[in-house]
């Protein structure tokens, strides 16, 4: 039987290739593949799950809404779903964190929410230079990619990628040279050669950028520097936000406030693409129609994004469920790490991994999780850290089940001191090691 994927699927495809079965159904914590297979999912659509696959919560509000002939299509014009979704977006998110947005429906994935976030950046200072930070990914449309790191999709754009520069992101540096004082000095000085920026854009977890994590620190430095010198802060929140970190918005420890901030992935809850730009009111000088797009606001996302919010966000609790599974999943994760010399720890919350010296070693570990039924991703511009991401409803004892068969890949990959790898993770819960860079 021809590989209709092989054949006719364009050789842009990527995951396909490391994890090569048919996945047919999905339920909770796993995926399944047409022979039946189980694979534990510590992937989650790179974000797009946190509430696991088909979650009940979701699934049956979407089969009610679609069986009831209500609106599936409508651009941007006003719906019933849509009223929910804002009213519901206003109550159990803006209003309990005294935040003060305006929403912005862009076209329905990250990238999407990025542009619009950077056009209006432009549009209000009038200046075109936005400042990025290494290792920093916001997306594959040419704005968004000119503001991304890694150099082989930026080579991609086939175009010249201007109007953007990147500097050193929290801990780049040596750790001795704050990261910040280029940016602080350059901005300070007539004579720096730098163009005075619209925007600084940056992701609090680098997802796709190796799992650094910015301290809570650093992040409230950079927003002084913003400010003090008219410059808009956007968090990219496409990756962590929607509670990955542990909280609602992955900036909420540091307890800044961004101009602008980008929502995605995790935000219809059901998988379903949905994305926004949130924007200060005084920001929104719009024309009507300037920023636009078919799908934007795609009622489904609206129906299954208002459940996840009433479900999962209308108090603290849920919060408290994924602060125990990070404890976890990175007391785990540094059982693994002191096993071999130079792997570290990476990430905060459940948006963590390990990072491995040795280049070939996170890529051979995925494909060994891969064998024994766990679906793990690598991160970093090299590859070089293995990216554990979990549902965030996932059990203790699913968490502790993917935990032991990660450790069993890492221990069948690694032929340095195998015998320090303890196997067993069956949910003894510590406190999480100081190198998980939680937010000061
Ligand atoms: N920003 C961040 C931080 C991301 O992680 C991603 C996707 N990995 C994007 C933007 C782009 O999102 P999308 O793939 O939906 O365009």
């Amino acid at each position: 039987m021809t590989d209709i994927f092989a054949s006719l699927e364009s050789e842009v495809r990527s995951y396909s290739r490391g994890w090569d079965t048919v996945f047919d159904h999905a339920a909770g914590d796993s995926l399944y593949s047409e022979d039946g297979t189980e694979y534990l999912d510590f992937f989650s659509g790179a974000g797009a799950l946190n509430y696991g696959h088909n979650n009940p919560l979701l699934l049956e509000p979407l089969i009610t809404y679609l069986r009831s002939g209500s609106v599936v299509h409508s651009l941007d014009m006003k719906t019933t779903a849509k009223r929910r979704f804002l009213e519901t977006f206003l109550e159990l998110i803006l209003v309990p964190r005294g935040m003060d947005y305006k929403v912005m429906f862009t076209g329905p994935t990250g990238t999407n929410s990025v542009e619009a976030a950077l056009k209006l950046a432009r549009k209000v200072t009038g200046r075109h230079q936005v400042l990025s930070f290494t290792n920093a990914f916001h997306g594959m449309t040419l704005g968004a990619l000119a503001v991304t790191g890694n150099s082989m999709k930026r080579q991609g754009a086939g175009v010249p990628l201007n109007n953007a520069s990147s500097i050193p992101y929290d801990g780049y540096l040596d750790r001795q040279t704050e990261d910040l004082l280029w940016l602080q000095r350059s901005l300070e000085d007539s004579g720096s050669g730098l163009d005075k920026p619209a925007a600084v854009i940056v992701e609090t977890v680098q997802g796709e950028g190796g799992l650094r994590a910015a301290s809570g620190a650093w992040l409230r430095r950079l927003a002084d520097i913003c400010q003090q010198h008219g410059v808009l802060l956007i968090v990219d929140d496409v990756q962590a936000g929607c509670g990955r970190t542990g909280t609602f918005f992955s900036f909420e420890e540091a307890g800044i406030r961004p101009d602008i901030v980008c929502l995605s992935k995790s935000l219809s809850g059901f998988g379903l693409p949905l994305a926004i730009t949130l924007l200060k009111p005084e920001l929104d000088i719009w024309q009507p129609g300037e920023h636009n797009g078919t799908f934007r606001g795609h009622n489904p996302a609206f129906v299954t994004g208002t459940a996840a919010l009433e479900h999962f966000w209308n108090g603290r609790g849920f919060e408290q469920q994924i602060a125990a599974r990070a404890v976890q999943l990175h007391a785990a994760l540094a059982t693994l790490a002191a096993g071999i010399e130079g792997a570290r720890v990476r990430g905060r919350g459940l948006l963590a991994g390990l990072y491995f010296p040795d280049r070939t070693m996170a890529r051979k570990i995925a494909a060994e999780s891969f064998a024994r039924g766990l679906l793990v991703e690598t991160s970093g511009p090299e590859g070089e850290v293995v990216k554990v991401m979990p549902a965030l409803t996932i059990s203790a004892e699913n968490m502790a089940r993917g935990l032991d068969l990660l450790a069993g890949a890492v221990r069948s990959v690694s032929c340095e001191r195998p015998e320090e790898l303890s196997s067993d993770f069956g949910g003894e819960v510590l406190e999480p090691p100081a190198s998980s860079s939680v937010l000061q």
